[in-house]
């Protein structure tokens, strides 16, 4: 029996995977392709060339055929080994992810754990370095557990002063916020193909810079699956992957960077700002409190907010599950129970956002939360319009 198509429908408003567009999983559905001939050669060269804007980069963009995780651990294992110290930034659960990754691959690790719900601290990170001496520093750009924009500029000035390789995992801000690989100084940086490149889960991409490429070439401790060397070496020499290529996600993600394109990426991230600022302002006026504390450090990509007293992340997050076929995420940790997270990212526009914020205050109503109608999609309007307007 055919089970596919008897799961219910839902609209995603999870911080990935999101809602496919229709483009996308209609160029998807070509897989006719050799991954070896002239044809899907181009397309391969095309996608990973359209990448270096969303990046910020000149440098190369390779593909790894792994989720964001699998593929920032092939990132670690290919520049560090055991003689390497990294200082890891631990400040949320994607942080927290990057250290145990480092720990149980045996690459000595300091992490550098600071509270959730603040951007870290450059002058503590400082103070570890001078203290550690080590020789490479990850950090996450955007923490999809709490919505935390972690300064890279600033990291990055501090990588080159002390001469670290760095690494960031921007998998759920990119596409979505301006990211300046090449001017801020970053060696490493992955995404991953559900979020911004708006595609299926399980392809990801990885801008490298020189630095990072010769710290692989001189790591003789390196694995087999993913290796950035041998993958760079691949892409240059053949344009071809080692391997066989998913090619219906490579043909996913060209489709989704041709959307960008049609648009304009600052139209894109122009549409993220309003989205963002329209759905905070919604979730305040419905009685939730932001998070992280500080504006200058909210994600553009989602909204972490506590919930309003009286009710549960998890009642409203079933609410509009099972009433309006809504998803949306509850908070990460010790924040599971009372912080929700909506996504705004990749494939988003003005009424999908609308018809978020309407079912989510109908559902705090049935959860018993009073005189909310109208209020979340005003308050979503009037920052919606603001930030379009440019005020
Ligand atoms: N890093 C960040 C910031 C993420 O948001 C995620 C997933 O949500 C990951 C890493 C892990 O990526 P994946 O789930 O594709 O393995």
């Amino acid at each position: 029996m055919n089970r596919i198509y008897t799961e219910e429908e839902y609209r995603l408003f999870t911080p990935g995977p999101i809602n496919i567009p229709n483009r996308v999983a209609h160029a998807a559905a070509l897989a006719n392709y050799h991954h070896r001939t002239a044809s899907f050669r181009h397309i391969l060269k095309d996608t990973l060339e359209n990448l270096k804007p969303l990046f910020g980069t000149k440098c190369p963009i390779l593909p790894v055929h792994a989720t964001g995780r699998g593929t920032l651990e092939g990132v670690y294992t290919s520049l560090f080994s055991s003689r390497d110290t990294v200082i890891s930034v631990a400040n949320g659960s994607f942080g927290e992810m990057a250290v145990k990754t480092l720990n149980r691959n045996g690459i000595p690790c300091v992490p550098c754990f600071a509270g959730w719900e603040t951007p870290v601290d450059i002058a503590t990170l400082e103070k570890i370095i001078v203290e550690n001496k080590p020789t490479a520093i990850t950090t996450v750009w955007n923490d999809t557990s709490t919505g935390v924009v972690n300064p890279i500029r600033e990291i990055g000035a501090l990588a080159r002063k002390y001469g670290l390789l760095f690494v960031a995992d921007t998998v759920s801000g990119l596409g979505c916020m301006p990211f300046r690989f090449d001017e801020w100084g970053v060696d490493a940086a992955v995404v991953a193909s559900q979020k911004g490149l708006m595609s299926p889960v399980g392809i990801s991409f990885v801008a490298v810079s020189d630095r990072a490429l010769e710290a692989c070439d001189k790591n003789d401790s390196h694995r087999f699956y993913i290796n950035l060397s041998d993958i760079f070496k691949n892409i240059s020499g053949k344009g071809e992957t080692p391997g066989s290529t998913p090619v219906s996600l490579i043909l996913s993600v060209n489709e989704a960077l041709n959307m960008i394109n049609d648009e304009g990426l600052e139209n894109v991230f122009k549409r993220h700002k309003a989205l963002s600022r329209g759905t905070k302002n919604a979730l305040e006026a419905l009685g939730f409190s932001l998070y992280p504390f500080s504006c200058a450090a909210r994600s553009d990509s989602l909204t972490v907010a506590r919930v309003p007293e009286g009710v549960s992340s998890q009642e409203i997050a079933t609410k509009l599950a099972d009433s309006y076929h809504i998803l949306i995420s509850k908070g990460l940790g010790n924040t599971a129970g009372n912080h929700v997270r909506i996504a705004h990212l990749g494939h988003c526009h003005v009424e999908d956002m609308l018809q978020c914020v309407a079912a989510l205050e109908a559902a705090l109503d049935e959860c018993g939360i009073k005189d909310t109608f109208g209020k979340g999609t005003k308050a979503f309007l009037e920052a919606y319009r603001n930030t379009l307007r440019g005020e």
